[in-house]
């Protein structure tokens, strides 16, 4: 445990969080993602939430915890190791970051799930991780499907061929893919990219022989349009708990 890290997200984001108001934004976010569910005629039951708690100390993620948050996300290994054993035991930690290989061992300790497994080359150190540590983690592949140059993901044209690599990690259980679009205001200008990591998925059943389902795309802005475009998995941050920059000072 690092209590520096932690002490100084609390000193920089203001610790506290109302119990009612969190309520409210988690039954908010809940509502529209019933709502994006039915516009496309899907159960909600498919669609998990994932809070991304980043940046907020163990008092907020108690609260959200007393409000029925089961899921977190966290995109720092350092981070995650102050906060995660000053947090509730029963939650269950989801890495969403880029992660280093020097930090595997305890990524692999702190997380039940990792959605950014971004390279063949951390795929497989991940899976000779896991094999030392003796678990099997469940990963989703993270895919440039932007083709931004500053984007982490394997690219979509490769994915034949880190698929292939990936029959033989024997310690890792693909879920699927997870993408992060190139950052828009208006939501819709996601949906492309939404809708390629969708095909990606078919082809990934069809043509590659992966039968996996998961989709982990969409955040605070532009969830609901994932949703429409086949999402299983949504990583909201800000519509939970608030504006980070606004936190600081
Ligand atoms: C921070 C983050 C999120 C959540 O972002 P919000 O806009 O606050 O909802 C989702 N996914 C990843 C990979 C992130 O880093």
């Amino acid at each position: 445990m690092e209590p520096t890290v932690f002490q100084t997200l609390e000193k920089r984001y203001k610790p506290r969080m109302n119990a009612d108001e969190f309520q409210e934004r988690l039954d908010r976010v809940q509502q529209r993602i019933r709502e994006a569910c039915a516009r496309a005629n899907r159960d909600e039951s498919n669609v998990q939430l994932i809070a991304v708690s980043k940046t907020h100390g163990p008092e907020v993620i108690r609260v959200a915890a007393d409000c029925g948050v089961t899921v977190l996300g966290e995109s720092k290994v350092q981070e995650a190791r102050a906060k995660i054993p000053m947090s509730p035991g029963h939650l269950s930690w989801h890495l969403i970051g880029h992660l280093q290989t020097n930090k595997i061992r305890h990524a692999v300790q702190l997380f039940d799930t990792i959605h950014s497994v971004d390279s063949q080359r951390l795929m497989e150190a991940l899976d000779q991780g896991c094999a030392q540590v003796g678990v099997t983690m469940p990963i989703y592949l993270e895919v440039n499907v932007s083709g931004e140059r500053s984007k982490y993901g394997v690219e979509p044209d490769d994915l034949p061929t880190v698929l292939e690599a990936a029959a033989g990690c024997t310690h890792l259980d693909i879920l699927g893919l997870m993408t992060i679009p190139p950052f828009a205001p208006e939501a819709d200008k996601a949906r492309p990219f939404f809708a390629s990591l969708r095909e990606l998925r078919e082809r990934c059943r069809g043509e590659w022989g992966f039968p996996f389902d998961g989709l982990s795309m969409g955040m605070s802005h532009d969830f609901e349009v994932a949703i429409e475009e086949g999402a299983t998995c949504v990583r909201v941050g800000s519509a939970l708990f608030g504006d980070r920059r606004a936190k600081m000072g």
